[in-house]
């Protein structure tokens, strides 16, 4: 249980004790993708993260592994390359969370690609990402399109064609890289920010002076090398370290509003014209769909970035405009969020025109920076920065590692015995719901969780099988398990690490929440030995993020 919140005095003793060749400022998915490549390569670990993990930009995304094909229309031939082939490696590495999506591009009049266009531009995506042949595009007359999404039959649609993208859920592709990296003795912490640098007498960094978040305590870290993951926020520890030269960060915020199936009826993907030359996807998960996203500058707060009504009101445009039958407006909203894309500015260019590349940034002190880039791309990110640390350390102490370990290495819950498709998936999902039926839970429930937590479910329907023999209550026995789970396993320190970035439930079960907050509140107040002012601010703080997905400026 060395990822279990409960652990945190060992482990600042740990942080605050030892000379690590890597420390690791920021736990998103590019701090996480960092850890794992370098502690599997045999270099000591450390990683810092201010807020929960992933509570940046990384719980805030499309949730889409893509082969990027945005880019082609950038003509950014590489990343297309890259990105494609990089999500199939994803995919297989954590099945559970990576779930192939089809998904369907009306082409319609006047829009930014005619039949012509969309069937070259699919067939050299296919071709560059090296799509396996049942996921090739597919061109559809205007018929067959509205056969698969009646919705979106109008004068303007002209015809269709059907590819595949991979959807899943950017917190817990994070949290389980994470897991794997501490699994091989990575230190990874939540709620503790590097406030300060700390250099030797020749101005090279040595260290950082850092804050333990939850109860004020503060302490250093010592590393040979120190990486700054932090997204949006590297350009504030850019300057901390004076070497905020050169390039520079330009935030760019996306938002994404999630509407009842029921009342968007609508059942495969769509990627379709907004009508003002950009494109936009709408992706059906369980009973909910959601909608994203936009593309504009921004200047705020970069914890919360907020959500103006102008905001929603583009995307429902949008959707009124390619479903011109459901009249959508803002009280169908059900939940949203925002989040900021870290872009390298580039002068002159438009949001939706800067490069999503990721780059790496060397400042004279040792500090290394990176940014930019991709939910899809993290593992070759982080083997582009462990191969500059694991050159250094060869340089200065004559010290070789493995080359990188990631490619075919299975995530935490992805550890399957069989080869991932869905088929097997299923099966399995199946076979583990037969052992635990007799606890009451719904075959939906336990699929909910099953491809929640993948080969990790064994030890949450293990704990409901104790639960539910003391207190033979099914919803309560399941939640205290996946609570339990949760927190000796995946460090929750708060109702909203759960609520939002374990489980998503902010985004894709908001209705169920009400229901379970105060049991919930209670259970984590006996894991974690909360007294009743703690509970309550934790209620309270959740309650700010429920109106933060509803309320809009
Ligand atoms: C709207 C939108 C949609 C997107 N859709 C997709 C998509 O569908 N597919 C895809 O592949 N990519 C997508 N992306 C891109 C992708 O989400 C990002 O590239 C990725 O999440 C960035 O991860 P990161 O780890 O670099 O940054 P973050 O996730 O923001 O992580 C940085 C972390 O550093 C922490 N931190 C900051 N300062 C400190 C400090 N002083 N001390 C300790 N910790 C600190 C922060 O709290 C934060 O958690 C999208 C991005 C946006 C904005």
């Amino acid at each position: 249980m060395k990822f279990s919140i409960l652990n945190r005095k060992t482990k600042i003793h740990s942080l605050a004790t030892t000379k690590f060749d890597l420390l690791i400022i920021g736990g998103g998915i590019t701090g996480a993708g960092i850890a794992l490549d370098a502690v599997t390569r045999g270099m000591s670990v450390a990683l810092i993260e201010m807020q929960d993990f992933a509570a940046g930009t990384s719980s805030r995304s499309t949730k889409l592994v893509h082969g990027g094909l945005r880019y082609l229309e950038h003509l950014e031939l590489g990343l297309v390359r890259e990105v494609g082939r990089e999500r199939e490696i994803v995919h297989n590495n954590a099945a559970h969370i990576v779930i192939p999506e089809k998904m369907i591009l009306p082409i319609i009049e006047d829009g930014n690609l005619g039949e012509f266009t969309t069937s070259l531009a699919l067939y050299v995506y296919d071709f560059l990402a090296g799509v396996k042949k049942s996921e090739q595009k597919k061109m559809l007359t205007k018929e067959e399109t509205v056969k698969i999404i009646p919705l979106i039959d109008s004068p303007i649609l002209k015809a269709g064609a059907l590819y595949y993208e991979y959807k899943t859920d950017d917190s817990r592709l994070t949290i389980e890289v994470l897991k794997k990296a501490v699994e091989h003795g990575a230190e990874c912490i939540n709620y503790v920010k590097a406030e300060s640098f700390i250099y030797n007498k020749k101005d090279k960094i040595k260290g950082v002076n850092v804050k333990a978040v939850l109860n004020g305590a503060e302490f250093e870290i010592y590393a040979k090398n120190i990486v700054n993951a932090t997204g949006p926020w590297v350009d504030g520890l850019r300057k901390k370290d004076n070497s905020l030269k050169g390039k520079r960060i330009h935030h760019t915020k996306g938002i994404h509003i999630v509407f009842d199936k029921k009342r968007l009826p609508i059942n495969h993907a769509i990627y379709f014209d907004t009508g003002d030359k950009r494109m936009v996807f709408a992706i059906p998960r369980q009973d909910i769909i959601y909608v994203g996203t936009t593309d504009t500058d921004y200047y705020d707060n970069l914890e919360n970035p907020t959500i103006t009504k102008a905001d929603v009101q583009y995307l429902i445009d949008a959707v009124n405009k390619i479903a011109p039958t459901v009249n959508l407006e803002l009280k169908d909203v059900k939940s949203a969020w925002s989040g900021l894309r870290p872009l390298i500015h580039e002068e002159g260019k438009d949001p939706s025109e800067l490069s999503r590349k990721d780059e790496i940034f060397h400042s004279k002190t040792g500090l290394i920076s990176i940014a930019g880039g991709k939910l899809t791309g993290y593992r070759i990110m982080a083997k582009d920065v462990v191969k500059i640390v694991a050159k250094r350390l060869f340089e200065k102490e004559n010290r070789e590692f493995l080359k990188c370990q990631t490619k075919n290495m299975r995530l935490s819950g992805g550890e399957f015995p069989f080869y991932p498709d869905m088929p097997n998936l299923i099966n399995s999902a199946d076979q583990k719901y037969d052992e635990v039926k007799q606890t009451g839970i719904t075959v939906n429930d336990f699929k909910r969780l099953f491809y929640r937590y993948g080969t990790n479910i064994d030890k949450v329907s293990e704990k409901a099988f104790d639960y539910y023999s003391e207190i033979r209550d099914t919803k309560l026995s399941w939640l205290k398990a996946e609570l339990y789970y949760c927190v000796n396993f995946e460090s929750v320190a708060t109702l909203s690490d759960f609520f939002i970035r374990r489980t998503g439930m902010i985004f894709f079960y908001i209705d169920e929440i009400s229901e379970i907050l105060k049991p919930a509140a209670d259970i984590l107040a006996e894991f974690l030995n909360w007294d009743e002012k703690t509970k309550q601010k934790n209620i309270k703080e959740l309650n700010i993020e429920l109106k933060r997905s509803v309320v809009f400026d």
